[in-house]
């Protein structure tokens, strides 16, 4: 399978996020991507390639240009504010009530994006897990290109491909990032599909979150179904979306499924979950499944709270691709360092129809079997 990375995430360096007002070690950092580069590599079984730039269209095709432009200066506007801060991330960010009893007419004349950076931040993101620094926009941008490169692989024959893509994406709506995440790196490349096709397009998100952003971007829309199995949101970020009964309006209505489990989720209850999401996406045409592919919902992974074995990403990996649609698997999260190469390989090989051998030198026994 051909693989697409880029050593540019690495300029998102990041080393610090915030939780809950608390400065913590970053769970969303460059090792993720190099681990599962170098997990690819020992493989054999992969072909890297880098990424060909897309320039801005592709992007500003499901995102705000406002969002774009704040992710482009917000470093250097901070820098120009002469706050002295290891990253940027909100001072404010504005509650729906703060506007309770004004008209959404009065909102949108009187409401506007503040000039200070703290306020901008807080204007376009949607909490204060996303520390951006110097390199983020670059890293981002280079993301979506990893994202459309994979694009073209899979529109130009190839049954697979995978983009190596970090920051990830499925948080970040059309005018806001969050979640780490800057640029929907899965929306664009749907969005890509759909107009280089004019076929409809099916998102598979298997990340232990739900994407909000990815259903926001297409959730009145008819020609992209979108399929989430995630925490449920009652005790899961981002605690406001995903709910089962949210189905999508207008032309998108019965468009958007989601598939919220329940703490302690084992392989047998998260392969249930996958049967029903194929089901789902098979009930439309098309040809292409885009793969929002998460390792989160490992069982030893320090934010989720799922139960699963490098296992069970072979066999979600072999019944995805035995849709017998082609497949656009582009990484979101999975924090878990030590296991995220091997339940990379596993998923891709499952998705190739290779078995899977776990590579000797990488302690999967270790880590394989405590989650079992
Ligand atoms: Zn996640």
């Amino acid at each position: 399978m051909q693989a697409v990375y880029t050593p540019a995430h690495l300029a998102h360096d990041i080393t610090v996020e915030t939780f809950m007002g608390v400065p913590i070690p970053a769970n969303e950092v460059a090792e993720r991507a190099e681990k599962i580069r170098m997990a690819l590599e020992a493989d054999g079984g992969f072909d890297f390639l880098g990424p060909s730039e897309h320039g801005e269209d592709p992007i500003t095709a499901v995102h705000d240009p406002g969002l774009v432009r704040f992710l482009e200066v917000a470093w250097s506007e901070l820098r120009r504010q002469a706050l002295g801060r290891p990253f940027l991330t909100a001072d404010t960010y504005p509650n729906r009530n703060m506007f309770e009893g004004m008209s959404p007419e009065a909102v949108a004349a009187l409401v506007r994006e503040p000039q200070q950076a703290a306020g901008r931040a807080g204007y376009w993101g949607l909490d204060s897990a996303a520390p951006l620094v110097a390199g983020t926009y670059g890293a981002a941008r280079a993301a979506v290109d990893v994202a459309l490169t994979t694009v073209d692989l899979v529109l130009g024959g190839a049954r697979a491909a995978y983009g190596l893509c970090r920051p990830p994406g499925h948080h970040s709506a059309r005018s806001m990032y969050g979640g780490y995440c800057f640029f929907n790196n899965a929306a664009i490349a749907a969005e890509a599909i759909v107009r280089a096709t004019g076929e409809r397009v099916a998102i598979l998100d298997v990340d232990y979150h739900h994407g909000n952003g990815t259903q926001q971007i297409f959730w009145n829309r008819g020609d992209v179904r979108y399929v989430s199995i995630h925490a449920d949101p009652d005790r899961a970020y981002p605690y406001f979306l995903g709910r089962a009964d949210e189905v999508g309006e207008g032309a998108g209505r019965g468009e958007n499924l989601n598939i919220p489990l329940r703490g302690g989720a084992t392989n047998e209850d998260y392969l249930a979950a996958a049967d029903r999401a194929l089901e789902a996406i098979l009930e439309a045409p098309g040809s292409v499944i885009v793969v929002s592919l998460g390792f989160d919902t490992y069982g030893l992974d320090p934010i989720g709270d799922f139960a699963l074995t490098t296992e069970v990403y072979h066999e979600v990996g072999r019944r995805t691709a035995a849709t017998g649609r082609r497949l656009v698997v582009l990484q979101e999260g999975g924090y878990h360092r030590p296991s995220l190469g091997e339940n990379a390989r596993a998923w891709l090989r499952g998705a190739e129809g290779r078995d899977f051998d776990p590579l000797p030198s990488t302690g999967f026994g270790e880590h394989g079997v405590v989650a079992g």
